[in-house]
């Protein structure tokens, strides 16, 4: 049998069990505890177990981990089952943990039976007591030799409710002296009266992960349980729980590094953090690590999917720089964005020689890069808006942009050579008068005569007026989560990570698009529409700038 060549370490394991017929099929799962929004680094696995499954001609199912009522809720379900559709894949079954409460409470009664588990009555502090440390065995509880009977009845009231949180747990019955300290008698199940958000009162008892997740992927008939690397200790008992009770089949789990990007931090908790204290406006706030987040920015999928292909998967942890993520998204949105003009920091330009009331409608190329996109019409007139940093009053050497007397292009449309300012009562330069050459329509000139500079511009008449927001890191340093003893990384959150531009001027054209829409605006940078967008007021997130700062660190390596 061919196998399709294998491409990082875990598609050399999926290759060798298929080729030694130790599986006959591929099967993975994406498993997110529903207690936040995905991110980034779940897109990572997003992409690893859905392709996987694609690339084998298998299934990946997604599985919510609800084992945790207290942090978890509908909310997150929806949203985790709505960032992966737009991420592009579709999973072959939806299972949920807590679908399989009973058969887990069964599995348990099950060991319990076979002298696999106890009912425990140590305190939280005396349990950690009991543990020992990494050089020092572990001592075993005095509730660890309880009889079958007897922890059959106390389970059974723990699960009605007899007993308060923290005073009983269940414990798998294993070795308190071995190396390996998850294997030191781990629970199974504590009290928790907490309402579940999908079983509601039913249970007061939970299952714990490590019990939990090998049972539902044996159950899943998953056959490749991937996992991050902090997981690596725990496979001896992953495996161990699957020995001791009757599964269809035993799952392999394989670890990997999870990813870390520069200037942002990843963990669903310092995120709940952000979106709590207000730092950020939610979880889809545009400068957030999150999928919700980077859609909102205006990152397409293919960025995301690309991203994920390009960083691969190793053992080894890592932390990418986050210029690669935009350099992908740039890459993307190249491609594919409409080009448009929007003037950020409007300055006032008439065209002394221009007809008072004409309009001309100019063809422009929707994306040069891509001649099935086709063209547009603009209008051009004698009142324009250009960027108020393309024009100087005294312009330093070398400045090749608009200053008097000097003449540049404006974007599809003629050469303009500046004369005059009028100034407002603060000194400042409120409008630029010049004079046009009707010679040089479309923007070249008939004798040949080159400029330098090239502007965006768009008509005063016609323009729209929108708000655009700009972005920079969400933090200032590039390992937020490095922080020393007795600081915390909300120290490190970058105040200056948005920039409200209001009073911008948009080419009518945008008035007709959509939320999501994204664009190049020209010299700018990539932009989209944002959710608060309205007819008469438009809102844009900047996306990503023009500039490749990946490129510099690349040379750089
Ligand atoms: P966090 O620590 O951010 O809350 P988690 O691992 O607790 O993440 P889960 O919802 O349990 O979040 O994760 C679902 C899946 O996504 C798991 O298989 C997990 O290993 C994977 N995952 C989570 N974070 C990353 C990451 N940074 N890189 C790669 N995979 C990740
Ligand atoms: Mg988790």
């Amino acid at each position: 049998m061919n196998y399709p060549e294998a491409s990082n370490f875990i598609e050399e394991i999926v290759t060798t069990d298929l080729a030694s017929g130790k599986w006959t099929h591929v099967h993975t799962r994406f498993p997110p505890e529903p207690n936040g929004y995905l991110h980034i680094g779940h897109a990572k696995s997003i992409c690893l177990n859905f392709g996987l499954a694609k690339k084998y001609g298998g299934q990946c199912n997604l599985r919510f981990d609800d084992t945790n009522p207290s942090k978890e809720e509908t909310e997150y379900v929806d949203s985790i089952m709505d960032d992966i559709k737009w991420l592009g894949f579709e999973w072959s079954e939806l299972h949920y943990a807590s679908d399989y409460f009973q058969q887990l409470y069964d599995f348990a009664v099950h060991m319990i039976k076979e002298g696999k588990a106890y009912v425990c009555d140590l305190s939280a502090e005396d349990m950690r007591q009991f543990r020992g440390t990494l050089t020092e065995v572990g001592r075993n509880s005095p509730y660890r030799d309880r009889s079958v009977d007897e922890n059959l009845d106390l389970f059974e009231r723990m699960r009605l409710g007899e007993f308060d949180e923290g005073t009983h747990v269940l414990r798998a019955k294993i070795d308190m002296a071995s190396p390996n300290m998850n294997l030191r008698d781990p629970a199974m199940y504590r009290i928790m009266k907490v309402p579940h958000h999908r079983t509601g009162d039913t249970w007061c008892i939970y299952p714990m992960y490590d019990f939990t997740h090998g049972i539902n992927d044996a159950l899943e008939q998953i056959t490749h349980s991937i996992c991050t690397l902090e997981f690596e200790d725990h496979r001896p008992l992953y495996d161990w729980f699957l020995r001791q009770i009757p599964v269809p089949c035993y799952p392999h789990q394989i670890e990997f590094a999870r990813l870390n990007l520069t200037y942002t931090v990843m963990s669903k908790r310092k995120l709940l953090q952000l979106v709590m204290s207000g730092a950020v406006n939610g979880w889809d706030d545009p400068r957030m690590p999150t999928i919700a987040g980077m859609r909102r920015r205006g990152y397409p999928p293919e960025a995301l999917r690309a991203f994920a292909e390009k960083i691969g998967v190793a053992k080894m942890f890592s932390t990418i720089d986050i210029e690669l993520l935009q350099f992908c998204v740039r890459e993307q949105l190249n491609k594919t964005a409409h080009r448009v003009m929007v003037v950020l920091r409007p300055i006032k330009l008439i065209i002394d020689n221009y007809p008072d009331d004409h309009v001309e409608w100019l063809d422009a190329d929707n994306n040069p890069e891509d001649p099935d996109a086709g063209k547009r019409q603009i209008p051009f007139c004698k009142e324009l808006f250009i960027e108020s940093d393309d024009f100087k009053e005294d312009p330093p050497p070398k400045y090749f942009r608009l200053s008097i007397g000097k003449e540049i292009r404006l974007k599809h449309a003629y050469y303009i050579t500046a004369h005059s300012v009028v100034k407002d009562d603060c000194g400042h330069v409120a409008t630029i008068h010049c004079t046009y050459d009707p010679e040089s329509r479309g923007g070249w000139s008939k004798d040949g005569r080159k400029v330098l500079g090239t502007s965006h511009w768009v008509s005063a008449k016609h323009a729209v007026e929108a708000e655009v927001r700009c972005y920079d890191h969400l933090f200032t340093q590039q390992n937020p989560e490095d922080v020393a003893e007795g600081h915390d990384f909300m120290e490190g959150f970058n105040q200056q990570s948005i920039q409200t531009l209001i009073g911008c001027k948009a080419e009518p054209s945008l008035v007709e698009k959509n939320v999501g829409n994204r664009f190049q605006f020209l010299r700018q940078g990539y932009f989209c529409v944002d959710n608060d967008s309205q007819r008469d007021k438009l809102v844009f997130n900047q996306t990503v700038t023009l500039k490749d700062a990946w490129a510099k660190i690349e040379k750089k390596n």
